[in-house]
């Protein structure tokens, strides 16, 4: 009689029978996603076909180098992965040149910044009290450790001071300067960053990570094309797998590119990602991520307007895009307040920083929201309205249990009428 293979049989087994623990833990995180309002802007609901794509056999394979040119046997199924990716973000954004192996945003930025800078050069980005990102010069991260940082900021009106941006170009000569961010809600002039570039002899580099999934249905401008190098990450509004993306036209910046990213900075790409890239990319060149794109931006302009009417007052004025900074003082709380309350009440936000807040990075006087994932699920402006008064009443008494499990019950059934389970 055969006996059979203790190794294989293992092998084979499903994650419930093989790792219970982790089963159930991931169980739970669905739970959690279904039942909860997931109004943190940077995230969003992946697909089946892109969770599938992510769960396959390519994290098996190494392929270091680019397609066509591997260091590695076997890599003819993963070449014809990463290029239809290449092609199809090429297609999306309608640049020249792609590179899909960044493992995250952060990475990308850093592969950039790796293959122009040398250690001590000058970068300018938005100020992370600003609404930059903490790849853009903050002194916690290794930005803002291994390079010369000129931030630029906001206006009175809570806008980019672009008369300000220019004169520190001037005066400081950067090698980079950044456009894109975190937590900025209105448009980005990116004509204006190029030029101001060009006249000091810096790259101007567009991080477009959180407008991504606009740009490519349109509703927000392009940067592909005026930027000299854009980058983004792929899960965010683009609603992909984690990771990253550098895009641009220029065949002189290709070579150094490709060697910052591999070998500079990384070794084996993940395959399994960047097959997961593909299909996310795939799937926002159909006709519908349009409309997707078009009511993410409704939603969080229908968002703005019905917490302007709840007596919040919404930096900047108002959003262009799918996120808003929305200050919590005028209901005598901070941040952090509003974020654990309504936490308990199911609605999943981030504190953040506003334009000269008084309080601390862990403190905050904002929360910031954004409409991707709510998107995702199927609700319109409707839902906003809903949301915007759910947050009001919440907010209005932070400490009343009764009150939070009131509006808790709501949205639990809000959720339920917008399954994650039936996302199309
Ligand atoms: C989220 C974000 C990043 C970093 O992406 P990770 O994938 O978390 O590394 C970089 N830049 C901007 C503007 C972001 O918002």
């Amino acid at each position: 009689m055969p006996t059979a293979n203790p190794v294989k049989s293992q092998h084979r087994r499903s994650l419930k029978e093989t790792d219970p623990s982790i089963y159930e833990i991931i169980q739970r995180e669905e739970r959690r996603q279904e039942h909860n309002l997931e109004l943190i802007a940077s995230e969003n609901i992946a697909s089946t076909a892109v969770r599938e794509a992510l769960a396959c056999v390519m994290t098996d394979k190494f392929a270091e180098g680019y397609p066509g040119k591997r260091y590695y046997g076997g890599c003819e199924h993963v070449d014809e992965a990463e290029q239809l990716a290449i092609d199809r973000v090429n297609q999306l954004f309608g640049s020249k040149f792609a590179n899909v192996q960044p493992h995250s945003g952060a990475q990308a930025n850093m592969a950039v910044y790796h293959a122009f800078m040398k250690p001590g050069d000058t970068l300018m980005g938005l100020a992370l009290s600003d609404g930059g990102h903490l790849t853009h010069g903050s002194p916690v991260a290794f930005s803002g450790q291994m390079y010369n940082i000129v931030s630029y900021g906001l206006k009175a009106d809570e806008t980019i001071d672009y008369d300000d941006l220019r004169k520190k170009a001037q005066e400081s000569k950067p090698k980079i300067i950044v456009s894109g961010a975190s937590a900025y809600s209105r448009e980005f002039d990116f004509k204006f960053f190029t030029k101001t570039a060009e006249e000091v002899g810096a790259i101007h580099m567009c991080d477009m990570a959180h407008y991504a999934g606009l740009i490519a249905g349109g509703v927000y401008p392009n940067p592909v094309g005026t930027a000299h190098i854009t980058t983004s990450t792929t899960h965010k509004s683009l609603r992909g797998p984690r990771g990253g993306i550098i895009l641009y036209d220029n065949e002189e910046y290709d070579k150094p590119l490709r060697m910052s990213v591999f070998p500079g900075l990384q070794g084996g790409p993940l395959m399994h990602v960047i097959a997961a890239k593909a299909v996310a990319f795939g799937l926002c060149l159909q006709p519908d991520w349009k409309q997707y794109a078009q009511q993410v931006k409704k939603n969080a302009q229908a968002l703005a307007a019905a917490l302007t009417q709840e007596g919040f007052r919404i930096v900047s004025g108002g959003t262009d895009s799918h996120l808003m900074l929305v200050d919590v003082r005028p209901f005598g709380i901070n941040g952090k307040v509003a974020q654990a309350a309504l936490e308990r009440a199911n609605i999943t936000t981030n504190k953040n920083t506003i334009p000269n807040d008084p309080e601390k990075p862990f403190v905050t006087s904002g929360v910031r929201l954004g409409t991707p994932a709510v998107t995702t699920r199927g609700m319109k402006e409707p839902e906003m309205q809903e949301i915007a008064a759910q947050i009001a009443t919440v907010l209005r008494a932070p400490d009343d249990d009764s009150v939070t499990s009131a509006v808790k019950e709501d949205v639990t059934a809000l959720c339920s009428r917008f399954s994650i389970h039936d996302v199309s």
